[in-house]
């Protein structure tokens, strides 16, 4: 399972944070704090930092995966998904 980093943003000290979590259910319990200033007044920035094991092969995903993509709140991946598979799509055409 690929485990999150989340971007955030101290709302006390103003600095950005990414965190991450062992795993997605850690998150869900877990209260982020600033490692500055040990405030929890933390604002999650919309989208993804860095994603373990690298860019995703969208060409290849299932279509049940596209659609998780596509419903996901990340503009950022479904536009990186659409290019891919728009190039693979010109990559395989024999005219
Ligand atoms: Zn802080």
């Amino acid at each position: 399972m690929t485990v999150p980093d989340y971007d955030f943003r101290c709302e006390d000290c103003e600095r950005r944070l990414l965190l991450h979590w062992r795993s997605v259910a850690d998150y869900a319990t877990a209260t982020p704090r600033c490692p500055h200033c040990g405030s929890d007044a933390l604002t999650r920035l919309i989208g993804r930092v860095g994603v373990s094991g690298g860019e995703r092969d969208y060409a290849s995903m299932s279509s049940a995966d596209m659609l998780s993509v596509l419903e996901g709140e990340d503009p950022g991946e479904v536009q990186a998904m659409q290019r891919q598979v728009h190039e693979s799509g010109d990559n395989n055409r024999l005219d």
